[in-house]
């Protein structure tokens, strides 16, 4: 995931002006956090088994496209979705990096409840980016394990699919691991390229799996840090504003106000803004960023390894999601 401030200033902009009654509505939410202190009741979801399902991703090393450790880990993942009853499903494609490197890249679709016209779709992305270019010298042609860039979010979501494998009357989820994301050209480089990150939604937004068009989609990028601060993304914004106060709301509900913050914390370009602009299918994204600190402190590093994940943020996104979930 990047930050292109330059090329988004102006799309930005634009943006603010259209969304300029969402000031209002962050002040009303703020004001919801003091009214009750009653303890919720919390969704099931073990952030026991979403770390397991993250160590086993990282054991096969960095998921870095061209490699065998991405080979076998998009086998597992697909066994992984078999095994719990899910409808299963790739897309193997091939995209040229800004280097001109061919990618083989592989989208990865479970579907629970085929059937059902009433769908939602959670994306995470699930290769790993092959330089760490926010790391000192020495380690910048490194490749990132990406426990928290990548294999956080696709734990999570394994774990939403491994409880909901049982609910009848839940609705029909599209579990999407999208490859390609983190190929995108360096932040060393000085002759920006357009669009080479997030290749893998490029290409699902441009060939879409499904036959039955899901209704709205949630991303979830790096959901894996201590003290997270999930804001508002302002694409999420504006694409998808309805959704974003209601997953807020949600996490409001379960007493995580402190972690999911009603703010603009910044555009972050992401999978979910070629779904939106492409795919035409509102989706916001859960990514821990804001304007003043960036990304996590292991971002695009050598750090990004699963002794810097946090128990509890899994915990706090799983439940949110579900919660979410459960009322659709
Ligand atoms: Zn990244």
């Amino acid at each position: 995931m990047f930050m292109k401030r330059a090329l988004f200033f102006s799309f930005v902009a634009f943006l603010l002006m259209l969304s300029c009654s969402s000031a209002k509505k962050e002040t009303e939410s703020q004001s919801v956090q003091t009214s009750t202190h009653k303890e919720p009741v919390r969704p099931p979801f073990s952030s026991d088994s979403a770390f397991f399902f993250i160590k086993q991703q990282c054991e096969f090393g960095p998921r870095v496209p061209n490699t065998p450790a991405h080979e076998n880990c998009a086998e597992y993942l697909v066994e992984k979705l078999k095994s719990f009853g899910l409808s299963v499903s790739t897309q193997k494609f091939t995209a040229t990096a800004y280097n001109q490197t061919v990618l083989n890249g592989v989208n990865i679709i479970g579907r629970l409840h085929p059937e059902m016209d009433n769908r939602i779709i959670l994306f995470s992305h699930w290769d790993s980016r092959h330089v760490c270019d926010n790391d000192s010298h020495e380690n910048i042609n490194k490749p990132v394990m990406g426990a928290n860039d990548g294999a956080s979010g696709v734990g999570v979501l394994l774990e939403v699919a491994r409880q909901f494998q049982l609910e009848r009357d839940s609705i029909g989820i599209d579990f999407v691991f999208l490859d390609l994301e983190d190929y995108g050209q360096p932040s060393f480089e000085t002759d920006e390229k357009k669009d080479t990150w997030c290749l893998g939604a490029q290409y699902l937004a441009r060939n879409p799996y499904y036959d039955r068009r899901p209704q709205k989609g949630i991303l979830l990028d790096m959901v894996g840090a201590a003290s997270p601060y999930f804001g508002f993304d302002q694409i999420s914004l504006n694409f998808a504003e309805p959704l974003l106060q209601e997953v807020w709301s949600a996490a409001h509900a379960l007493d995580y106000n402190s972690s999911f913050v009603p703010n603009v914390s910044g555009a972050v370009l992401d999978d979910h803004y070629y779904i939106n602009t492409i795919a035409g299918i509102p989706t916001i994204d859960i990514i821990d960023y804001n304007q003043n600190r960036g990304f996590p402190s292991t971002w695009h590093t050598v750090n990004d390894t699963p002794e810097h994940i946090d128990k509890k943020t899994l915990q706090m996104v799983g439940e949110v999601l579900i919660s979410v979930l459960r009322k659709k």
